[in-house]
This record gives C-alpha cells, sequence and structure tokens, in this order.
C-alpha cells in the first residue's frame, strides 16, 4: 500500500494547483476527486434530470461508469469512456456537481473507487471528506482555506486566464454557495479532520504551500522508512504491573485454560482479534501476551467515570460501532505504528450464546493499512458462568497482511477479508467447551 496524503478544504482554496505541484515534486498520483462529483453533474444535466434531487439523480446511477486515467501524468476524466476533463470545468457543472454531492447514494457510489485509487498508489487526494471518510487513515491530512474573496480572485484569474468571460462577483456568491452546500450538506460535510493540519494560504504564494505540505510528507515517508517506533519503558512497566493485577481475581474466579501458546506474538505492532464472550475478553487475552497493548471499546463504556479513567490508563480508545467510525480507526493506526499491539473484537459486539457473528470491516482496514498481521484469539465456555468456570483461550497461528488478500480498501474487500479473519476465530473456538 502506498503512503495517502488527503487535501481537503472549501472550493477554490488552490487545492488541486497545489496537489499537482506536490505530485511532480514527489512522483506521487494527484486524484482530484472533485472531477468524479463533476461528471456526476454533468450526466445528470445532459439527461435534463434535476441535480438537487435524489430521486432523479439516482436512478441514472446505474447507467453511469466514471474512470480516472493517467495520460502522460495528467489525470483525465472518462464519463462511460468519454473523455470529458474539460468539459467539467464549467460554473454550470461546478453547481451541478455540489448537488448531485449532497446525495448520499452519489457519495457511496464514488467512495469504493477512490478508495481503490488509494489503495495501490503513493497518491494525494484532494476533495472535501478525504480525510474525514474516504482515507481516515491517510498518513497526511491536510485541511486547506482561505477567505472566501481571496479564492473567488484565484478563481476569477484563472479562469479569465483560460479566456472564459466571467464576473468576479458571480464567482464570489457561487464559492458561498458551495461553501453553505458542502458544508451544511447531512452526508459527508466539509469539516477538518480532527487530526488534519489546517493551513490558512489567504496570504501564502503557490511555492509556499507546496513546500510546506512537501515537508509534512517527506517527513513522513522518513518515519515509515525509520520503521514502528519505540514505546517509553515506563509505560511498558506501568502495562506490565496493571496486566499483572488486573489479572489475579480472574484466575481465581475461573478455571483458566490456555492453548496455542507458541503462536503468540513475539513482537509489538501487530493485531490480536477474538470472538467476544465476556466483558473481562481483553484481560483473558492480555494475562498471556505480554506485548503493551491499545484496546479499541465501545463508546458507551467511556461516559461514565470512573471507567473511563481506568480504560484510558491502559490505551483504551471508543469506537462508534454501526458508524464506520472514522477517528477509531486512525486512532488504533496511530497505536500501531507506535509499536503497540492492538487488541479488539471484529464482531464489535459481544455474542451471548457463543455463536461466531460478522466482523466488520475495521479490523481488516486497520491489518492492510499498517501491513500488520492478524493473531486470531478463540474464546469458549459453555453455560453461564459461575465461580470456576473452565474458560478455554486458544491462541491461532498468524493471518499475514497476504494472507487476508486485500486487493483494495474497496467495502466488498475488506469485509470478505473480515469474513477469512472471523473464519479463523470459529475454528478456536470449541461450541461445546
Ligand atoms: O473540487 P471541485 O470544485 O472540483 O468539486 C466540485 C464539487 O464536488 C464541490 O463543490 C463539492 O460540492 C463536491 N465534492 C465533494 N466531495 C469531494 C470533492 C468534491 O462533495 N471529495
Amino acid at each position: 500500500m502506498g503512503l495517502n496524503c488527503a487535501l481537503d478544504g472549501p472550493s477554490g482554496a488552490g487545492k488541486s494547483t497545489i496537489a499537482k505541484g506536490l505530485a511532480k515534486r514527489l512522483g506521487f498520483v494527484y486524484v482530484d476527486t472533485g472531477a468524479l462529483y463533476r461528471s456526476i453533474g454533468l450526466y445528470v444535466l445532459s439527461k435534463g434530470a434535476d441535480t438537487t434531487s435524489a430521486d432523479e439523480v439516482v436512478p441514472l446511477l446505474s447507467d453511469i461508469n466514471v474512470e480516472l486515467k493517467y495520460i502522460d501524468g495528467a489525470q483525465r476524466v472518462f464519463l462511460n469512456g468519454e473523455d470529458v476533463s474539460e468539459k467539467i470545468r464549467t460554473h454550470e457543472i461546478s453547481m451541478a456537481a455540489s448537488n448531485v454531492s449532497a446525495i448520499p447514494a452519489v457519495r457511496e457510489f464514488l467512495l469504493d473507487l477512490q478508495r481503490e485509487i488509494a489503495g495501490k498508489n503513493d497518491i494525494i487526494m484532494d476533495g472535501r471528506d478525504i480525510g474525514t471518510v474516504i482515507l481516515p487513515s491517510a498518513e497526511v491530512k491536510v485541511f486547506m482555506t482561505a477567505s472566501a474573496e481571496e479564492r473567488a480572485r484565484r478563481r476569477y484569474n484563472e479562469l479569465t486566464e483560460k479566456g472564459q468571460s466571467v464576473v468576479y462577483e458571480e464567482i464570489l456568491k457561487d464559492i458561498n454557495q458551495r461553501d453553505y452546500n458542502d458544508t451544511h450538506r447531512e452526508i459527508s460535510p466539509l469539516k477538518k479532520a480532527d487530526d488534519a493540519i489546517e493551513l490558512d494560504t489567504t496570504s501564502m504564494s503557490i511555492e509556499e504551500v507546496v513546500d510546506c505540505i512537501e515537508k509534512l510528507i517527506r517527513k513522513e515517508i522518513k518515519t515509515e522508512n525509520e520503521g514502528f517506533r519505540k514505546i517509553p519503558f515506563f509505560r511498558v512497566w506501568f502495562y506490565a504491573l496493571i496486566r499483572l493485577i488486573a489479572s489475579i481475581p480472574f484466575r481465581i474466579a475461573f478455571n483458566l485454560k490456555y492453548e496455542g501458546l507458541e503462536n503468540l506474538p513475539k513482537s509489538g505492532s501487530v493485531i490480536l482479534a477474538g470472538n467476544h464472550r465476556t466483558w473481562f475478553d481483553p484481560i483473558l487475552i492480555a494475562i498471556k501476551v505480554k506485548y503493551i497493548s491499545a484496546y479499541m471499546a465501545k463508546a458507551e463504556l467511556f461516559k461514565y467515570f470512573p471507567l473511563n479513567a481506568v480504560i484510558r490508563l491502559v490505551h483504551g480508545f471508543p469506537t462508534r460501532r454501526n458508524s464506520g467510525d472514522v477517528s477509531a480507526l486512525s486512532n488504533a493506526e496511530k497505536y500501531i505504528r507506535r509499536g503497540y499491539n492492538l487488541t479488539m473484537f471484529p464482531e464489535g459486539t459481544r455474542s451471548r450464546n457463543g455463536k461466531i457473528g460478522r466482523a466488520k470491516s475495521g479490523v481488516a482496514f486497520i491489518a492492510s493499512k499498517c501491513g500488520v498481521p492478524v493473531y486470531p484469539v478463540g474464546i469458549s465456555f459453555t453455560g453461564k458462568l459461575h465461580f470456576r468456570s473452565k474458560i478455554t483461550v486458544r491462541f491461532g497461528e498468524p493471518i499475514s497482511p497476504d494472507d487476508l488478500m486485500i486487493k483494495s480498501m474497496a467495502k466488498s474487500d475488506l469485509r470478505a477479508a473480515g469474513e477469512r479473519i472471523m473464519n479463523t476465530i470459529a475454528e478456536l473456538v470449541d461450541p461445546y467447551e
């Protein structure tokens, strides 16, 4: 997988000029996602449909095939086989793109395509929701802004240089309207990702902006080359102490049986993925895995003090289930890159009867993005737990990122890989234990 740089911001902030400059300097592929929305806008207009009406737009999506191709290093966009790269650069299409982009089905339609492109290359992708939705764990995230007047002035100059006759006031009105649409739409509104760097370019030259982002990317390339970082000594010891203390009541209360200890991870930066039976599953796993781990835990647990404080102390971080929680994925990646293991339960919820559920796509996403193996863990017991119940915890052979066979970050690929992980976990669970 390549290095991803997400460049988000409002219309006319200069993202495409900057992204092109960066791509050239760094040898990255530049992906202009606005062109995808523009192509859909163009198609809808060509059919005489209303670009603001989901009822009229959605049925047309099945007739649309948008492709990005790179010819002589430049991105060209093809709509049903026709190169529309120039046609989509008009005022009318800008508004149409902004309208169709607020329709959830349109965003869903373009999601996989964008992730697929990103999965294969070192890329700079510009758009509105790249850092928040499309590539939540992009290594570099920049949110570029500039005042509306400055953005209108830049666009005015760009279009007049191309020989188009345009009125500054109209462009400004257009930019304000698109800002409003982009920030107020319900789905994937334009907003800065929590971990993005904000860059106000109002009084910066193109050169200065490119220099600044290039530095960020080069720093990231250097970090990646250095490999995963080492964790401070005191954290490792503190974790070991907590692990020891927390394990005592469970060792006393239950008859714990461990198998497959030869498969325990021999280093940090791996994912431990188990089936989820009890609230203390993380402790059952931690008893044998000595490497420091972070824990993905359901957001509800973080509502109450002192529970939230305790979970955070052992590097627990929240995930909102059923919502493709972007900040959880990005936290997971950060911990792994710092050398922590990640303990998680891919089903996202506890199974009361021991049946193995389906995996959410998060586990495969993180494994693939970080290029780390998944260590499957099966937790088994029968009936209701009581004092000295037998609980078996079985560690399986690690699944390498290659074995997960994730070709792209498309949802279908991630789900299939999640399924492979859950099947391996299921083999470690004995329903009669
Ligand atoms: O960036 P550009 O101006 O070409 O984008 C056209 C329109 O497409 C924007 O006004 C925005 O509403 C929409 N868009 C989006 N998400 C993206 C890229 C563009 O909603 N990732």
